[in-house]
């Protein structure tokens, strides 16, 4: 391994084209990595693609010692390593299917101090006198990549991760980068307090990714639609995914798409390390290859021509979803994603949630968010506007023009008389009951729960005999979407702060006409 970097000039932007061979910087990278070259410490912020990887490799190139990169992803450790040493650099990675012969090669070089960037699991870095190694010798920097798995609150929580806290004690003068493709604001707290970032900045990238078209639809013949999206969106050379919810469906869709004249191979984390290294290697390699798969497919692929995404369940977070149709279009090119959703998933999702051994705050956590994953389905304004708002982001008055709503508006119909009933409902009944109660209240049943709570004295007790149910159950669906309505702990309708200006009659509300003709059988949509 020869070492190149003595002779490179410390300078990012030569460091960039020299070793990377890149002309420029792209969006944040330039002020991450002169932030991080001089000695300073944060959290970078990047969807799937924004290019985190250059935010740590150039300022570990330009600084003095070894670069630490703390990495969950043993293929994404392996490829980096396999490019950086092609363009010269010393580097190593260390982790648990790495050969003894090579493990021991790797420490050697650490030891005497040959590498220059070192790429390691969690578990590797805090075991057996790997940190005693580092505390040796100078560090130019740690990344630790894939910083969300810190969190308990996301879906990828590695309690590894929770031992990191550690380098900021142990090595209080090494820049530490943490990097992530989660934005979610409780997931950017938690990492910023878990790995001793909570003083220095947070380099936010925005997360549009504009070449993906997004579109949802309610399943009606799951096959039909994604027989339609496929043929329109692929280009005949690039990759796409199908994402299922089960293993059983991944095997079902995989072998369904074969008899459809494509090269499909299902994947999920049941299969064998080597059937999963192969499929990972058919995708890399280029084929115009279709994977059906679980959500264990994905972390750490780098193929810039996936031209399509599909869903074929609901993804249980906005910020998974957009993870998984981030992975289509990374060479900026038109690119498509389709949300295949029905309500059997919704429920299915929301018992999954409360029948999980997960602590009240962590599954009230997850009820928001599936809650959230439910209005962008169910939208009738802008999808990416719902969805980059999960990010933190708030967007320009203007609609995308590249969703499906934007390009198709569906019919929609004057609901505010309707939502401020509902909402009224909602206020006179305490704030706290679940949208079944108020429907009762609403269609002027006489229940025991509202006879014994005195509600059918209020004055909305039956003024909603116009719709039925399951309209009503849209009508809060759609209030949920705008952010009119939330849902506590137990599944209780409470109303916000945009309620306000509904109910005075200074805001409409328009409703899509098919909630007054429910594709979801009514019981569904109960929270
Ligand atoms: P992430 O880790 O954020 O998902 P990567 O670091 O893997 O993204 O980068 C995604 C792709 O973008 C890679 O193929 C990378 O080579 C490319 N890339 C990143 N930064 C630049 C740049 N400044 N110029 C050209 N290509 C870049
Ligand atoms: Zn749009």
């Amino acid at each position: 391994m020869p070492d190149a970097i003595g002779a490179l000039p410390p300078d990012p932007a030569e460091v960039l084209r020299r070793v990377f061979g890149h002309t420029g910087f792209r969006g944040q990278q330039e002020a991450v990595i002169r932030h991080v070259a001089s000695g300073g410490s944060g959290l970078v912020l990047m969807p799937t693609g924004g290019g985190k990887s250059l935010c740590y490799q150039v300022p570990a190139l330009c600084r003095p010692g070894l670069g630490v990169v703390v990495s969950p992803l043993i293929a994404l450790m392996e490829d980096q390593v396999a490019a950086l040493r092609q363009q010269g650099v010393a580097a190593g990675a260390l982790h648990s299917e790495l050969p003894e012969e090579e493990r021991r090669a790797v420490r050697r070089a650490l030891r005497q101090g040959e590498l220059k960037l070192l790429y390691v699991s969690p578990e590797r870095l805090t075991l057996n006198g790997t940190l005693d190694d580092l505390a040796r010798q100078e560090i130019a920097l740690f990344a630790v990549d894939e910083a969300h798995c810190v969190s308990q609150w996301g879906h990828h929580f590695r309690p590894e991760y929770r031992d990191l806290g550690v380098l900021a004690e142990r090595f209080p003068r090494v820049p530490r980068l943490a990097l992530t493709a989660t934005a979610d604001p409780r997931t950017v707290e938690d990492i910023r307090r878990q790995l001793g970032l909570a003083d220095d900045p947070v380099f936010r990238a925005s997360f549009d990714r504009p070449n993906i078209r997004i579109a949802a639809q309610a399943k009606e013949q799951e096959r039909a639609q994604l027989r339609a999206f496929i043929a329109a969106a692929s280009d005949g050379s690039g990759a796409g995914i199908v994402y299922c919810g089960t293993r059983a469906r991944t095997e079902q869709t995989a072998a369904w798409l074969r008899a459809e004249g494509y090269d499909a191979l299902a994947f999920h984390a049941g299969l064998s390390p080597e059937a999963k290294r192969e499929a990972h290697r058919r995708f890399a390699r280029g084929d115009a290859v279709v994977m059906a798969a679980t959500i264990a497919f994905g972390m750490g692929i780098d193929r810039p021509d996936v031209r399509w995404v599909a869903h074929t369940d609901l993804p249980r977070s906005p910020e998974s979803w957009y993870q998984e149709i981030g992975r289509a279009g990374r060479d900026g090119l038109p690119a498509h994603a389709l949300l295949l959703y029905g309500a059997q998933d919704i429920v299915r999702a929301r018992h999954w949630i409360e029948r999980s051994a997960a602590p009240p705050e962590q599954k009230r956590i997850e009820r928001a968010r599936l809650e959230a994953m439910v209005a962008i389905a169910e939208a009738a304004a802008c999808r990416r506007k719902l969805l980059l708002r999960c990010f933190g982001e708030d967007q320009p008055a203007e609609n995308c023009g590249n969703c499906d709503v934007c390009l198709a508006p569906p019919r929609v119909f004057d609901g505010t008389v309707a939502a401020q009933k509902l909402l009224s409902a909602v206020l006179r009944t305490g704030r706290r009951f679940g949208l079944g109660h108020i429907v009762d209240v609403l269609r002027g049943r006489l229940t025991d729960k509202v006879a014994q709570l005195g509600h059918d004295t209020l004055p909305t007790f039956g003024v909603g005999k116009d719709l039925s149910d399951a309209a009503w159950r849209g009508v809060a669906r759609q209030l949920v979407a705008r952010g009119a309505l939330d849902l506590d702990e137990h599944g209780g309708l409470v109303p916000t702060e945009a309620a306000r200006p509904i109910l005075r009659g200074e805001a409409t509300v328009t409703l899509r006409e098919d909630v007054l003709a429910p594709r979801a059988p009514a019981r569904l949509a109960r929270p």
